[in-house]
């Protein structure tokens, strides 16, 4: 059994295709612009059985065409990947292609199985800057970071991802560090650049979750292009930008 939040069907921004996401409850990070606050306690939400997601599945699989098929995300999907393991092997016994969209702050023996089973990985990179990480997530991104080496050495099919937060991620010294290191991944394909939106300030405040970042404008095309300008110089075309 996982702990689901929520399900949402005809998604195009959370993996290869078009597909199923499942929002998972938990979450170890405290993101000031996380889009999804009320997923974030672990013991809430619905549970739910390998078969019962499977069932989900099988009933919106004609809308995967050949590139779709079922996303993980939270909430930090990892945070259950002792039961998640599970899910994952029941839907590829049925051909179903899988993703899982992460901090990648967990390690244990439960998260390796995952990435061995697991098609697709988006691993997010939230800030390069260690100080400004804390600041933002609440945690370090050591973990973060070496987790995006362990998919890279795995030759795992992986795209980063980033939300350019305006003022906040945008910093030109701290999108070199990345291009730095994605430049230093062997395996590296691509990289995809969020806007940072503000729609979730009125979800917060009826959570009554405080949210630092009011006042912060949304992302503006120039400044995503200027991201993916600084990011060209180490990687090329690999860089994309998300609606
Ligand atoms: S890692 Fe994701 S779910 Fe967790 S707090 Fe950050 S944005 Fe929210």
């Amino acid at each position: 059994m996982v702990k689901v939040h929520s399900y949402e069907t005809f998604a195009t921004q959370d993996g290869p295709g078009i597909r199923l996401v499942f929002f998972l409850q938990g979450c170890q990070f405290r993101c000031q612009y996380c889009q999804n606050p009320d997923t974030l306690p672990l013991n809430a939400g619905t549970e739910m059985s390998a078969d019962e997601i499977l069932e989900i599945a099988n009933k919106e699989k004609e809308y995967f065409w050949e590139t779709g098929g079922i996303t993980f995300s939270g909430g930090e999907p990892l945070l259950q990947a002792k039961n998640l393991k599970e899910v994952i092997k029941k839907l590829k016994e049925n051909n179903f292609h899988t993703c899982i969209d992460t901090n990648g702050w967990i390690r244990n023996e439960d998260v390796k199985e995952c990435l061995e089973l697991v098609d697709h990985v988006l691993p997010d990179i939230k800030q390069m800057n260690p100080v400004k990480h804390k600041n933002l997530t609440g945690n370090d991104n050591q973990l973060s970071l070496s987790f995006v080496k362990t998919l890279d050495e795995m030759r795992k099919d992986y795209r980063i991802r980033y939300v350019v937060v305006p003022g906040i991620t945008d910093q030109e010294e701290d999108i070199q560090k990345l291009g730095e290191f994605l430049q230093a991944l062997p395996n590296f394909q691509r990289i995809e650049l969020l806007p940072y939106h503000n729609l979730w300030v009125s979800k917060r405040k009826k959570l009554g979750i405080p949210y630092p970042l009011e006042g912060t404008h949304a992302s503006t095309a120039s400044e995503l292009e200027n991201v993916k300008k600084i990011l060209e110089k180490y990687v090329g075309e690999k860089v994309m930008i998300r609606g």
